[in-house]
């Protein structure tokens, strides 16, 4: 269990910033930052672990800076919420959260593939996937010569043709690995291929792949503390794929891995991202706007400047094609998004002024904004949206 030491939310005022020494506190709330919402987070995690079975515990996937919401802060709050263990891609990732004071299971999803990595792992009590006999052979070597064992967890090949050893090749595996000295083995898992697809006949498919190679660990008297396949996805729609643990990275961000699953639970944005007006003006009909002048006004148009662009992970594809909201109104944006600004036609709200509050995603009153427009514009998925604000950002963490 994780041990609860301070209470890292400090209501109701900002605990400052997460994830990111380059920002100094001065920088706070000058000029475009991400919020992240505790409440959101924490009420998420609890509504995903009711959907679970006592038996079935909730892996975190923070990986990636925690979907770009600061990893650190994301895994303390989950932690208290719900869920009993992380995982992350990278081993630097692992280490991140170990600094940080985080003492929960950490599970290294990539793969580890040198004796350096492995050195990491056994420092700072790491858990390693392992997806190769090679691999296993490098790890368990690794481990002997430090006088070590280390819990591992075999990445089963179902269909996904990731990382893995194929469903077919389970038995020769599993004989390999459970002789290697230092590994301990502490879960066998898969992943899930096309589990947001409505049609679940390939995730049924790769659920099968996974219990015939199950069957066979089992058959060579391999013991299996914990099985898991899940991602948030089957996490949502197939209560028979939650084994003894889920892995969920998505959804408790507030996001759906696609729309039919939108009725099975009630989930909040967790991320808002917001930047100021830096200055107001009045441009002529016929006045070109940014780079290329790819808006050209009709009229005379009020125009805002934001500090914000594509450098902070504002896609500039979606120049001319976003709308964001200011004083409780969406107005489009216009011209080409630049490396650290934007301009919005401002022309149908009065009064607005350098150091004005702009919501590029997030709520304003009832409107909202959601990543899942802005990757419907730009042709990718929310997942990518979420990950790709820069560090250039602040990450606020709030409890409202
Ligand atoms: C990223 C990842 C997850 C989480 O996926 P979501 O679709 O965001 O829930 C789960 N398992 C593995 C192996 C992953 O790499």
């Amino acid at each position: 269990m994780y041990d609860i030491t301070e209470p890292i939310i400090k209501a109701p005022t900002f605990t400052g910033v997460t994830q990111n020494s380059a920002v100094d506190q001065c920088d706070l709330f000058q000029r475009a930052w991400v919020e992240i919402d505790l409440v959101a987070l924490a009420t998420n995690i609890q509504r995903l672990c009711a959907l679970l079975s006592p038996q079935t515990s909730l892996m975190a996937v923070v990986k990636a800076d925690g979907y770009g919401h600061g990893a650190v802060t994301v895994a303390q709050t989950v932690l208290r919420s719900g869920a009993s263990c992380l995982g992350v891609a990278t081993v630097p990732e692992g280490i991140q959260l170990r600094k940080a004071g985080i003492k929960a299971p950490i599970l290294i999803l990539g793969a580890v593939i040198s004796s350096e990595q492995v050195h990491a792992l056994v420092r700072w009590n790491l858990e390693a996937t392992v997806c190769s006999e090679q691999q296993a052979q490098l790890i368990s070597l690794t481990l002997e010569s430090l006088g070590k064992k280390l819990p591992i967890h075999l990445k089963i090949d179902t269909g996904m043709s990731r990382l893995g050893v194929s469903w077919e090749e389970a038995l020769q595996f599993g004989r390999l690995v459970s002789g290697l000295p230092g590994l301990e083995i502490a879960s066998v898992y898969s992943h899930l291929a096309t589990a947001d697809d409505p049609n679940p006949a390939v995730m049924q498919l790769q659920n099968q792949r996974f219990q015939r190679a199950l069957g066979h660990l089992e058959s060579l008297g391999i013991k299996i503390p914990k099985l898991h396949i899940a991602n948030s996805a089957a996490t949502l729609s197939d209560a028979k794929l939650h084994y003894d643990m889920v892995r969920v990275g998505l959804a408790m961000y507030g996001y759906y891995p696609a729309p039919h699953l939108r009725s099975r639970l009630e989930l909040t944005p967790v991320l808002s991202l917001k930047a100021k007006v830096t200055q107001v003006k009045t441009i002529p009909a016929g006045t070109g706007v940014s780079y290329n002048h790819q808006f050209i006004a009709k009229e005379p148009t009020a125009i805002a400047v934001v500090g914000i662009g594509y450098a902070d992970g504002v896609p500039r594809q979606l120049s001319n094609r976003m709308q964001v909201l200011i004083k409780g109104q969406l107005v489009p944006q216009i011209g080409a998004i630049a490396m650290d600004q934007l301009m919005l036609d401002i022309t149908s709200i009065p009064k607005v002024q350098p150091g004005d509050v702009v919501t590029l995603l997030g709520k304003q009153g009832n409107l909202e904004i959601s990543a899942e427009d802005w990757a419907q514009k730009t042709g990718t998925i929310s997942w990518e949206i979420l990950c790709g604000f820069k560090h250039r950002l602040p990450r606020v963490a709030h409890f409202h």
